[in-house]
């Protein structure tokens, strides 16, 4: 079934959400004020149009009413970004997802109702300073304040051990939710705890942050 979206702006990162949904078969109506940037998403997206989304009889006349998922990828205009995600709340969009350029604005959309704010720089800037301080840290997802999925290349003093005698939830309150294997390029999702670890094996960790700092420390 085909879903519909809206991607309003369409910078690095709208042009490369409406790219996304349309490869993947989704109905997107693609807006931004720039006639150059609607006409490279043409043949993209299902429409594309220039309009300017702070514009309420604008909005209405797009039929935006009818779309179910809403998405304003308005860039460094903050003011234009915070007024569209309060139309499109008082229009009664089920689902409204908005990048944040900083933290106040994030403050502001949350406060206004927009149902997902993101934040991709600084996302991408955490995640990538993670594996910079850790070389064995491949990649790092933030869950909530202090929960976090690390992707971390197994330690020569786990080799040659399974998760039984490695026994990480016990010793560092961390699971082991998948091991990548580097010599087949499989990806086991449900490790048995006599799943040997290989030279080359990536583990797929979720805990607490400070539990899974413990774990690095000792164990890679
Ligand atoms: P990014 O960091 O994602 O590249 P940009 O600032 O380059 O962000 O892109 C934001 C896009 O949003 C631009 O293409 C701009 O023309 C568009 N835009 C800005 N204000 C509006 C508006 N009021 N309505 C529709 N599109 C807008």
């Amino acid at each position: 079934m085909k879903r519909e979206f809206a991607v309003i702006g369409l910078g690095r990162f709208g042009g490369s959400i409406c790219r996304e949904l349309s490869e993947e078969g989704m109905e997107v109506l693609a807006i931004d004020t720039q006639e150059e940037k609607v006409n490279e998403f043409k043949e993209i997206a299902s429409h594309a149009v220039i309009a300017d989304a702070q514009d309420e009889k604008v909005l209405k006349e797009l039929g935006i009413r009818n779309i179910d998922h809403v998405i304003v990828a308005i860039g460094d205009n903050i003011q234009a970004s915070i007024l569209t995600t309060l139309m499109l709340k008082e229009l009664g969009i089920k689902k409204i997802t908005v990048k944040a350029q900083n933290d106040y604005h994030e403050k502001v959309l949350n406060k206004i109702g927009a149902d997902q704010v993101v934040h991709p720089e600084r996302d991408m800037g955490r995640r990538i300073a993670h594996s910079i301080i850790s070389n064995n840290i491949l990649d790092h997802l933030e869950l909530s304040d202090d929960h976090s999925i690390v992707e971390v290349k197994a330690g020569t003093k786990m080799i040659g051990q399974n998760l039984v005698d490695l026994d990480i939830r016990a010793n560092y309150g961390c699971n082991v939710v998948a091991i990548k294997h580097g010599k087949t390029n499989e990806i086991n999702v449900s490790p048995m705890a006599t799943e040997v670890i290989e030279p080359g094996d990536i583990l797929i960790v979720i805990g607490a942050d400070k539990d899974i700092s413990r774990f690095e420390k000792h164990l890679v």
